[in-house]
């Protein structure tokens, strides 16, 4: 993590989003390890089936476009868009953003106006790195990608 307090005032936070039930559930169904994809992950610490709820992120609630400009020049993501006017900041939220990018994910999040919910999209068996697909980032020449997937588009 090498947010700063000063990067925060610039993203302007507006809110925050408290998890309520994921924080009770999380704990038992995955787990933060160093990741083969990006610095630390999330994984699954037991077998999972396909289309369960994890949970839900939590984090600041940021206006956009000066969020966007905070997170172009960091290393990692933790901002998920929710409109064209508000996103999610998770650098503070719980373990669910350590959810790294895959161009073949095994989870998607739902977003339900400001509730982001973690949901698997198919079977996972335990010990698999939990992953998303971020779509574009607001990097201008995009992030590199390392998932190692088949399908990998190498830049995201
Ligand atoms: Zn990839």
């Amino acid at each position: 993590m090498r947010a700063s307090k000063t990067t925060y005032r610039a993203a302007r936070v507006v809110g925050r989003i408290a998890s309520r039930s994921l924080d009770a559930s999380e704990p038992r169904i995955v787990a933060v390890r160093d990741s083969a994809i990006h610095g630390q992950g999330l994984f699954a610490r037991t077998d999972l089936p396909g289309r369960r709820k994890l949970g839900q992120l939590s984090g600041c609630l940021v206006r956009l476009p000066f969020a966007r400009k905070t997170v172009e020049s960091e290393p990692a993501i933790y901002l998920v868009e929710l409109s064209r006017r508000y996103a999610l900041d998770c650098r503070e939220g719980n373990a669910f953003k350590h959810l790294n990018h895959s161009c073949e994910p095994n989870c998607y999040l739902r977003i339900i106006r400001r509730v982001v919910e973690v949901y698997t999209l198919k079977q996972i068996k335990q010990g698999t790195e939990l992953t998303i697909d971020y779509g574009l980032t607001p990097h201008k020449e995009g992030m590199g990608c390392q998932c190692g997937s088949r399908e990998c588009r190498r830049r995201i």
